[in-house]
């Protein structure tokens, strides 16, 4: 083989460019990223880096490697078109030849259809540049209305408030973090959020949001109320960047699609990260997954495909999310679960809610219990499924279950 182009400098991409190295390729090996930095972590974006003037970036590996390793970096470039009968990919100021292509383009944020959403000091976070225009505009923000109630919503939103703002959140959905976590989780969340001292409105669609001279100045409900606002952050999810793929006639629905094994429907095309869309083993149907373990082993997956040793994907999702001073960790996927047992109490600020379909545990939600999201990870891994009563009773030992099956 020899030239593999990664399109796309995130989470995916530069662990396929590290995998690929690291399994023994040594061709030619370029990434193309439309991002000018180098590749970094995106949580972050949300947390630390938003709260602190002077933090920095978090490079996913320092310059060194890339050069080190002969991964040649396209940076602040975009990938316009994929020409596959001519083996070549149009850049906004070029063109590239392949013989093989990793597809690692990410998601950015979906832009809802309201009014006044193109208005000064709306913010909406994805990359590091909307992270530095929104810390800049976080320093000086007085009033901050956060529409969604989703995972990097709420983190903001806890930042905003423990930075001393007046925050509101406006949730459409009658929980918050519906989409994926235990009632039990969303009521925690809810009573915590509002224990800072923020205003948390359910069930509350946004109508528009109002300016004076270009500049937001309040959003409105749709129930006709008006919330004053001078800095509007809107998270209400992501769109996955498959327009490149589907115009080069791979085939896309949710994400691009690819088999267990991350290949797209060309052969010599595999895709990893949140654009991808795959048949989930346990699930049973396609999911689009948005995370970093899933970027990550995906683009693993994907690496050791190209190099000629499929293995079908089987990670156990995890994923985490901080707010004020809870961390809320999940492994497996809750989706179809049809009971759930607490470990812990929600009035102690530490508890888990194990998933069950059936007598199968299928996910753990933890809230500041690393301990039970580690041992999720491991029960989830080796498909063990304890007894929910022993579950709940937290005398018992849920290590020694590991211990006896190793
Ligand atoms: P991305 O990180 O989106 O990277 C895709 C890259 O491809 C981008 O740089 C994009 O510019 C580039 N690209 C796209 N199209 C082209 C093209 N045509 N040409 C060139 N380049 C292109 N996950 C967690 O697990 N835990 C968390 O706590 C968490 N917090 C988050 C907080 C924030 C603020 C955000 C935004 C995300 C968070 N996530 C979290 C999600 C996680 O960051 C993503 O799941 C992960 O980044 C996905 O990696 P990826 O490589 O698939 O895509």
């Amino acid at each position: 083989m020899q030239t593999i182009l990664i399109i796309g400098g995130g989470h995916a991409g530069a662990q396929a460019a590290a995998s690929l190295r690291a399994e023994g390729y040594d061709g030619r090996l370029a990434l193309i990223s439309a991002e000018s930095e180098l590749p970094y972590h995106r949580p972050p974006l949300s947390k630390a880096f938003i709260k602190t003037a002077d933090e920095e970036l978090q490079e996913l590996r320092p310059a060194q490697f890339y050069e080190k390793n002969g991964i040649d970096l396209h940076l602040g470039r975009t990938v316009t078109a994929i020409d596959r009968d001519a083996g070549r990919v149009v850049l906004d100021d070029g063109a590239l030849d392949f013989d093989a292509l990793v597809l690692a383009t990410g998601a950015r944020v979906r832009v809802p259809p309201v009014p006044g959403i193109d208005l000064g000091n709306v913010f909406m976070l994805r990359t590091a540049e909307d992270a530095r225009r929104l810390r800049a505009r976080l320093a000086v923000a007085e009033d901050v209305v956060v529409v969604g109630g989703g995972f990097i919503g709420l983190e903001l939103a806890a930042t905003a408030r423990l930075l001393g703002k007046t925050v509101t959140v406006l949730e459409a959905a009658p929980r918050l973090m519906g989409r994926v976590v235990a009632p039990q989780i969303s009521a925690f969340f809810l009573d915590m959020h509002r224990g800072l001292g923020s205003s948390m409105r359910l069930e509350t669609p946004v109508a528009a949001i109002l300016g004076e001279d270009g500049v937001a100045v309040a959003v409105e409900t749709q129930a006709g109320l008006r919330i004053p606002a001078d800095t509007v952050i809107v998270g209400v999810g992501v769109v996955p960047n498959i327009e490149v793929a589907a115009e080069a006639g791979l085939d896309v629905a949710n994400g691009i699609v690819v088999n267990e094994a991350m290949r797209t429907s060309d052969p010599r095309i595999v895709a990893a990260g949140d654009a991808v869309s795959f048949q989930h083993w346990a699930l049973g149907r396609a999911v689009r997954l948005e995370s970093v373990q899933n970027a990550v082993d995906q683009a693993k997956a994907a690496s050791a495909t190209l190099l000629g040793r499929p293995e079908p994907y089987r990670a156990v999702p995890w994923f985490w999310s901080d707010q004020g001073a809870f961390k809320l960790q999940m492994v497996g996927l809750s989706n179809d679960a049809d009971r759930s047992v607490t470990r812990g109490k929600a009035e102690d600020g530490s508890f888990s809610v194990f998933h069950y379909r059936g007598e199968t545990l299928v996910a753990i939600d933890s809230v500041n219990r690393a301990a039970d999201h580690m041992l999720g990870r491991r029960l989830l891994a080796s498909a063990l499924s304890p007894d929910p009563d022993k579950v709940a009773d937290e005398s018992f030992d849920l290590k020694s279950l590991i211990a006896k099956s190793a």
